[in-house]
């Protein structure tokens, strides 16, 4: 592909974020509860993918929709620097309100419980060791959106670290924004998806790690807890053949529901597949390397396994809606969907701000 991804493309990915999100919850059903093997039986009892209409009561969004929303509004209104974080704590405040039946993480909770948007400084909470989770990553795919050129590295690593630290400051959390942020940037560029885990290792990381010592807030923590991430991503492309940045892609001989389950874990930190912020992307990028432009397929790997499927749904389908727009998406997965509005008016007013 030559061409950037136009406005139906920005529009494409919020919504199947959304999408994503929704058919990997599937109101608490499946989120974590059930293996990819359950679950891809009880979606052929559903008539497949293309007979389930995403909507309510039964297909609700989940906290990682309402936060996802929360980011892309605040960067929709075009304020930049402090006033842009502030913007976005006063967002998450309010996105809290609107978690009934979402299930939101605790590190969520805890951190949005210490902003104080505002008041000076009000944007940082204290460090915070367990803030490992994926609750930064599921919501900062749009930073992306904002900052999608190659020379805007440093703005949107800059946003992806200072938003994904006020509920996850452990670098395992926060980097799994600025890897969700740096993958739709890396779709709207059409850049080959073989060299997107070497770009976010070789390229950004370090841009982050800059940062956040020129901020001077909880430098020695975040240092001391900084390598695991790194690691575990050159793990994750040498497994896959991908350390050159090239490829071909090496897959394991079989590679259905119940090997992916197996694998998403062995990518984890501990047992649960896709819940922090390194393995959450990961397993976004894994089902994006293996679907190409198939929906369904993209779904099956990305959505319906065992772990936290509506987390790595909803990094993997922004992504996907960025490349291959609605193409081959039915209807009735989109049509209905719960902020369907919101997420394709942010999406315009992202694609003006950044074009
Ligand atoms: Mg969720």
């Amino acid at each position: 592909m030559d061409r950037s991804a136009s406005l139906q493309d920005y529009k494409a990915g919020m919504l199947l974020s959304g999408v994503g999100d929704a058919l990997g919850y599937r109101n608490q059903l499946w989120e974590y509860n059930q293996s990819g093997p359950v679950i891809h039986k009880e979606l052929e009892e559903l008539g497949g993918l293309k007979n389930i209409t995403v909507q309510l009561p039964d297909w609700p969004v989940s906290d990682d929709t309402v936060l996802h929303l929360a980011t892309a509004e605040a960067l929709a209104t075009g304020k930049e620097g402090e006033e842009l974080l502030h913007e976005v704590a006063f967002r998450y405040v309010e996105g809290m309100k609107d978690m009934e039946g979402r299930k939101p993480g605790p590190s969520s909770i805890l951190g949005v419980s210490q902003l104080r948007p505002g008041t000076e400084g009000g944007y940082r909470v204290p460090y915070n060791p367990e803030g490992t989770g994926c609750g930064a990553a599921m919501r900062s795919m749009c930073i992306g959106l904002r900052y999608p050129r190659p020379e805007q590295l440093s703005s949107l690593v800059a946003v992806a670290v200072e938003t994904g630290r006020m509920t996850h400051p452990h670098p395992t959390g926060f980097l799994g924004a600025v890897a969700a942020a740096l993958f739709t940037a890396y779709a709207i560029q059409r850049r080959p998806m073989e060299s997107w885990g070497v770009g976010l290792v070789k390229e950004a990381c370090p841009v982050a790690k800059s940062f956040v010592q020129s901020q001077g807030y909880a430098v020695t923590e975040t240092e001391r807890d900084w390598a695991y991430f790194s690691e575990k991503w050159e793990w994750y492309l040498e497994q896959r053949g991908l350390s050159n940045g090239k490829g071909p892609v090496i897959w394991p001989e079989k590679y259905g529901p119940e090997e992916r389950d197996e694998a998403y874990k062995s990518f984890s930190l501990s047992g649960w597949a896709g819940r922090s912020g390194h393995d959450a992307p990961m397993i976004a990028l894994d089902a994006l390397l293996g679907a190409g432009s198939n929906w369904e397929k993209l779904m099956s790997r990305a959505g319906f396994h065992g772990g936290d499927s509506d987390s790595t749904a909803v990094i993997a389908c922004c992504c996907w809606g960025l490349l291959y727009g609605l193409e081959g998406v039915p209807e009735c997965n989109y049509k209905k969907l719960e902020y369907r509005d919101r997420l394709e008016k942010s999406a315009e007013k992202l694609y003006a701000l950044s074009h």
